[in-house]
């Protein structure tokens, strides 16, 4: 397959830097690439080798040392806003951040000021309904353009098919879309709850700066936090090698330095395990562990 790289390193694309190769990898960086796909989904097929889409990387782990399943990396920018019927259209792999700075500096339009600061691409936000404090990515999404990757026909999806829930989407559920775009409406204030937490602050200067994915476990409630959770059983500030949970903030894990994904593993289990033993909670990812077995 001419148009795939072989034996490419991807350290890069994921935000913890654990040492990682791609077998097979594809950069999709014009509208015209897109065409490209169709040959890269057919040939998947037929090798039955999967894909793995890459935005940002910021909510991925790669537990691999080379990964078997062709990576495609997405790289497609460009975004509009129209003021007068305050739509909003982005390509995938816009930063949410720059979108949300910009229409603050450039549009007056301040809906969105929760998420500077946020990391990740559109698509990265939708997949995982990515939200802080009050505001998720469901709350102002109109639609998305995807590629069916079983027809290969493009269609809408429309909010109401989308099964938003709290990380979550029917995209991550099925894994059978492959975004192209989205729209959103951003006329009218919508948030889940409201914080009075200055989030550029809590980014700047409370949130831990190391290579990281941000909170690793979900929440199993909004009165139970994972990282309370970890700080009760003594591993805030736990390092394993360069594997660490944050002193600062116990549910980001870190890799401060050097560390391999088997040591961010490690140390992901025994927070699963002590927290199960002592609270009987099941810790549920919120970060994907990607694995040449699965993509959970
Ligand atoms: C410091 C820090 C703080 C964070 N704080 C928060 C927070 O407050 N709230 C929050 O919700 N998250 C937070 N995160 C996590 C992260 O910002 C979000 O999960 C983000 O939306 C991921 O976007 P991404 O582009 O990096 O996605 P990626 O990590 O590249 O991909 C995530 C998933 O989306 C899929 N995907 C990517 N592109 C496409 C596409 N075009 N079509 C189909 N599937 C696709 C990938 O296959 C993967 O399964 C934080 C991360 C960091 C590093």
């Amino acid at each position: 397959m001419d148009i795939l790289s072989k034996n490419v390193d991807i350290t890069h694309l994921s935000n913890y830097q654990t040492p990682a190769k791609a077998q097979w990898y594809f950069e999709l960086s014009w509208e015209d690439d897109i065409d490209k796909l169709s040959e890269i989904v057919s040939w998947s097929k037929e090798e039955n080798i999967p894909i793995l889409w890459v935005s940002w990387g910021t909510n991925m782990l790669f537990a691999f040392d080379v990964y078997e399943w062709i990576v495609v990396k997405n790289s497609l920018v460009w975004w509009t806003y129209d003021e007068n019927s305050k739509i909003l259209e982005s390509y995938w792999s816009e930063g949410i951040w720059s979108i949300a700075e910009s229409l603050e500096e450039d549009y007056w339009q301040d809906l969105w000021h929760r998420f500077i600061g946020l990391p990740g691409s559109i698509a990265g936000a939708i997949y995982g309904n990515a939200g802080c404090f009050g505001l998720e990515t469901e709350n102002n999404f109109v639609s998305c353009r995807v590629l069916g990757l079983e027809s290969w026909q493009e269609s809408i999806i429309q909010k109401k098919d989308m099964d938003f829930s709290y990380r979550s989407s029917v995209l991550k559920e099925t894994k059978k879309h492959f975004i192209i775009s989205a729209i959103f409406d951003l006329s009218e204030k919508i948030e889940k709850y409201h914080s009075d937490v200055d989030n550029i602050d809590f980014r700047e200067n409370k949130q831990p700066k190391w290579n990281s994915c941000g909170s690793f476990f979900k929440n199993p409630s909004r009165e139970q936090s994972a990282w309370f959770l970890i700080e009760q059983v003594w591993l805030k500030g736990k390092e394993i090698w360069w594997a660490m949970f944050s002193d600062i903030h116990a549910n980001f894990l870190m890799n401060t330095w050097d560390a391999s994904h088997q040591d961010m593993l490690h140390l992901i289990e025994m927070a699963k395990k002590r927290v199960k033993e002592e609270f009987n909670i099941d810790l549920i990812n919120e970060v994907q562990i990607i694995t040449n077995t699965k993509n959970d």
